[in-house]
């Protein structure tokens, strides 16, 4: 009669039994390298010098000039969802429509900027993250955020085209070009091929009511600060265009009932294009992110586990026990196999 062999369990065959083997092994390690050795790497800061701009939804008026504007910067063609195909018309960002106006609404749609009953407008743009995702995905650093300004760019000469950067980002941001046999990524680059004709940002140069300003985060920042610390309703001046190049021009406008929170200040490690509203960010298409970019934390992990080749040579050691602990010689098997006495 046949025997189980006492190093074989019952409920399995050997090979399963190596695999599962293997993997337990593996985590075990991997586990193990990450508890004990992890220490999770700082977020990134903006630089000082950062550029950035500042979305002040309450002053927005939904004209699109500015997605007209970024399509012309950017030498982008136009985009239909109507079947008269009149209009340059996307409904989302892609790999050709760099920004767009969303509209959020509420019941009646009466007033503007309530959450009942009301609407409200959110532009999506690139955030110009101060630790992206998208540059840390990157396998080929075709993202490069630049040290001075921080603007985050793309190369497409080093693109592979794995849109890594694509899942990476937590804001949805950068879009493939599906339709074409040399598809590239289309993202926001805050208009930097046009510094050095003197120009900014297009959506902020055409902006009729400087709800989209350029400038230096830094000075956006206060500028914002300035804004929530308003009473809502009082008369303000509101500068236009390029804030830290001296406004192009200004005008007086009514506060809004601002929400305190800057957005970008801090979400995810901070970003360098800020937004205000008078309605619940998430409701207007804002995510609800942490402080800690997770740059930060995924590349903590890797480092740790293929920092000096620690994982590789973690599984090949688990693999290469759990293998001899299943390899039988001819002096080992048993008794009553047939053939052996
Ligand atoms: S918003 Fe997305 S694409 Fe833009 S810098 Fe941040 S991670 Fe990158
Ligand atoms: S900065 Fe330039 S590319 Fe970015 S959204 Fe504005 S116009 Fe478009
Ligand atoms: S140009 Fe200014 S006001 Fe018009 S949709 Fe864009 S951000 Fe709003």
């Amino acid at each position: 009669m046949r025997t189980q062999r006492p190093d074989i369990p019952e409920d399995g065959n050997p090979r399963r039994q190596f695999l599962k083997g293997c993997a337990a092994a593996g985590a075990a390690v991997a586990a193990g390298a990450v508890s004990t050795t992890a220490e999770a790497r700082e977020t990134y800061q903006r630089p000082p010098e950062a550029l950035g701009l500042l979305y002040d939804a309450t002053l927005c008026i939904g004209c699109k000039a500015c997605v007209a504007a970024c399509k012309r910067a950017n030498d982008n063609p136009a985009e239909f969802s109507t079947a008269d195909k009149l209009w340059d018309t996307p409904l989302d960002t892609s790999g050709y429509t760099f920004n767009i106006i969303k509209m959020y609404r509420s019941g009646t749609m009466t007033t503007k900027d309530d959450e009942t009953n009301g609407y409200a407008f959110m532009k999506t743009s690139c955030m110009h993250c101060a630790d992206p995702s998208c540059v840390s995905a990157c396998p080929v650093t075709a993202m490069v955020k630049d040290p001075t300004t921080g603007i985050v760019a793309y190369d497409p000469q080093a693109c592979v085209g794995c849109r890594y950067c694509v899942v990476a980002c937590p804001f949805g941001i950068p879009k493939y070009q599906y339709d074409s046999p040399t598809g590239k990524i289309g993202k926001c680059e805050l208009c930097r091929h046009r510094h050095k004709d003197g120009h900014y940002s297009a959506c902020a140069e055409v902006c009729p009511t400087g709800a989209t300003l350029y400038g230096r985060t830094s000075d956006l920042l206060s500028e914002a600060k300035r804004r929530l610390a308003l009473q809502p309703g009082s008369v303000t001046t509101y500068p236009r265009g390029n804030l830290s190049g001296g406004a192009d021009q200004s005008y007086e406008g009514y506060v809004g009932n601002y929400k305190q929170h800057v957005y970008g200040e801090t979400e995810y490690g901070g970003t360098q294009v800020l937004k205000l509203s008078a309605v619940d960010f998430e409701k207007v298409g804002m995510p609800y992110l942490s402080p800690k970019s997770s740059a930060s934390t995924s590349e903590t992990i890797q480092h740790t586990l293929y920092g000096g080749l620690l994982m590789p040579f973690a599984v090949l050691g688990a693999m290469t026990y759990v293998a001899k602990r299943n390899v039988h010689h001819e002096d080992d098997a048993p008794a009553d196999e047939p053939g052996k006495e």
